[in-house]
């Protein structure tokens, strides 16, 4: 079994819980990857013209590590990312779900897709492999716009992000 007493604890000592909306598999979010994407609900951020605004509704299921290892259990074998696409108002959660997915999927890379500008104060990017950070603002476009706020970073393993916005952009 890869559910644990101690997943279960840190599952208990976050202050909000993730909910999610629903998954899917995709190929564009993030470049040369295929990523199984989970859409987060109660995103805090209210971006004009929202592309999802359900997703900033108190509503789903819980995402927790008996969701994570169910879902994934059903596309290990044809994913090579799992992405928490949102999540905003509960980082440190974000955080202990990605930890938890590397722990019994080493070889996945994550990834997170944040609505806000910058990282939390004491945020260890290190802890994914890409993070999308930005809200949307449509006068200036999504990741695809050369005007866009948007970015997309991959994390180096020193912690630099770099930024391949530019991989969205050429496509
Ligand atoms: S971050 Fe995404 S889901 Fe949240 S309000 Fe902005 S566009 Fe909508």
């Amino acid at each position: 079994m890869l559910k644990t007493e101690l997943s279960k604890k840190n599952n208990g000592g976050s202050k909000n819980m993730l909910k999610y909306y629903n998954y899917d598999i995709v190929f564009q979010e993030i470049p040369n990857e295929v990523t199984l994407a989970v859409n987060i609900t109660n995103c805090p951020n209210r971006c004009r013209g929202c592309h999802s605004p359900h997703l900033q509704a108190d509503i789903g299921e819980e995402l927790n590590e008996d969701r994570i290892i169910a879902i994934i259990g059903k596309y290990a074998s044809a994913i090579t990312c799992f992405c928490f696409m949102g999540g905003d108002a509960d980082t440190q959660q974000v955080v202990k779900l990605a930890g938890f997915v590397r722990l019994h999927y080493p070889e996945m890379k994550l990834a997170w897709y944040s609505g806000c500008a910058k990282l939390p104060e004491e945020f260890d990017a290190r802890s994914f492999q890409y993070i999308k950070l930005g809200g949307y603002v449509e006068e200036l476009g999504n990741l695809k716009s050369n005007t866009s706020n948007q970015h997309l970073f991959q994390i180096q393993p020193d912690g630099v992000m770099k930024d391949i916005s530019w991989l969205f952009r050429t496509v």
